[in-house]
């Protein structure tokens, strides 16, 4: 039986190292002889088969459901269960996660919080509420440079809310980000008062 945390969650935008981290956890279990699991959805069709891979690289060994209630059929014989690419999961994927806790074992989730329009991505809201510990990662803003990149950028033109491929997005930080005209804010903003630099030190 595990101790410690139940529901780990590892979210961000792309670049962030999500799915490194993934590994990176999953590999620790597996150095402790705990048996484990990656799931991925088939949606995800940028791996190669049967693998989960990171853009540093990092490559596991990981198995391509259908649906979320298929990672039942394949999670008994484990006690450490990673779902890679969470937020492309249908929201049975909250169902099972709960099942899987149920039974006694750890999940590892990683993927997208935001989808390239700004908003929450599909199940993502409610899996974070469940989680006993979140990790957002950052990356690199692509545009400026920042440490800070927390949103996805579209750069083709498509009202699709998912279209697979890494080519189509990059990590911006919140001042270079531009969503769609319609997801833009709207809000009259009063005109700001200078911040003092010290204010940002806190
Ligand atoms: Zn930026």
């Amino acid at each position: 039986m595990l101790n410690g945390y139940r529901f780990e969650m590892i979210i961000g935008c792309m670049s962030a190292g999500k799915s490194s981290e993934l590994i990176r956890r999953i590999e620790r279990a597996r150095l402790a002889y705990l048996p484990t699991i990656i799931c991925r959805p088939a949606t995800d069709t940028r791996s190669k088969p049967n693998h989960v891979e990171s853009r540093n690289g990092l490559a596991s060994q990981a198995i391509v459901v259908e649906s979320a209630r298929d990672m039942l059929r394949y999670s008994s014989q484990s006690v450490v269960i990673g779902i890679d690419e969470c937020q492309f999961f249908d929201d049975d994927v909250i169902d099972v996660v709960q099942a899987l806790l149920k039974q006694k074992k750890k999940v590892i989730a990683s993927g997208l919080d935001l989808d390239y329009r700004g908003k929450p991505f599909g199940p993502v809201p409610y899996l974070l509420a469940l989680a006993d510990r979140v990790d957002k990662l950052l990356a690199v803003c692509r545009k400026c440079g920042s440490d800070f990149a927390c949103r996805t950028q579209r750069v083709v033109q498509s009202s699709e809310q998912i279209l697979v491929g890494d080519s189509q997005y990059e990590a911006r930080c919140i001042h270079c980000f531009e969503p769609p005209f319609e997801y833009q804010l709207k809000l009259e903003l009063p005109e700001q008062a200078s911040i003092p630099a010290t204010a940002l030190l806190v």
